[in-house]
């Protein structure tokens, strides 16, 4: 089994949940005692969020990439980065490793390919929504994204930032988001991409009608085929 190297702590609520999903995975393919060998970097997030609102992607890059290479000498021998948003640093974070780092949406454009959806919307932070970043590498899979009116996307983002992240979680907020889902269901996508690794905590598989494509679930799980590979060629 290889060593998934960690980047969490944005924020913890969701590392949490990739832990609990990575072990789960883990034991669920090899059984008996088996879990995850992994190593976790957690960083401060009220650190990073500050930088977020001050738009210092320079100083991001160089702390993701810190992370990234603490990671690999630490023995990690492939790289999560459990945020979707941080993924703007994932050019810099590849360019000073030399062991393979998981894209989030890389690995969300293949389980939507494998599901067989052409045009989805994304939901998550205003980075994320807004940004190139996440839509051109779902685009270069040829798959159509949407977002959200601005309204719709400074609520999102509210709900992340003042809820989530803290651990909060309130039925108003579930039901904002139900409505948000539905207009966006209204203008033909065919799955909710949750692109923000805490709105699984909020809505889940069957709270509305289309598919729901839970970026933390589906990274968490690429990270486990990612390190059992050999053994699963092997067997
Ligand atoms: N975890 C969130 C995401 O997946 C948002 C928090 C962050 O900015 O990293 O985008």
């Amino acid at each position: 089994m290889k060593t998934i190297g960690l980047i969490g702590g944005m924020s913890w609520e969701s590392s949490a949940i990739y832990y609990e999903l990575i072990n789960k995975q883990v034991k669920e393919r090899l059984g008996g005692f088996h879990s995850a060998k992994c190593i976790l970097i957690s960083v401060d997030f009220a650190e990073i969020e500050k930088l977020q609102r001050n738009d210092d992607w320079a100083q991001l890059n160089t702390l993701m990439a810190q992370a990234a290479k603490q990671l690999e000498a630490a023995g990690a021998d492939l790289i999560v980065l459990c945020t979707n948003t941080m993924h703007l640093c994932s050019e810099e974070i590849s360019k000073q490793t030399t062991i393979p780092f998981l894209h989030i949406a890389e690995a969300t454009s293949t389980k939507i390919k494998s599901v067989g959806l052409k045009k989805v919307a994304l939901l998550g932070t205003k980075f994320t929504m807004e940004k190139e970043f996440y839509k051109k590498t779902l685009n270069n899979h040829d798959i159509e994204v949407i977002i959200p009116d601005e309204k719709d996307r400074d609520i999102i983002h509210s709900i992340i930032y003042k809820e989530l992240v803290l651990g909060t979680i309130l039925e108003t907020s579930k039901e904002e988001l139900k409505r948000i889902i539905k207009n966006l269901e209204i203008q033909g996508a065919q799955g909710i991409i949750l692109g923000c690794t805490e709105l699984p905590m909020l809505i889940k598989s069957g709270d509305v009608d289309l598919p729901i494509l839970d970026t933390t679930t589906i990274h968490a799980e690429s990270a486990v085929v990612q390190a059992l590979k050999e053994e699963d060629n092997a067997s």
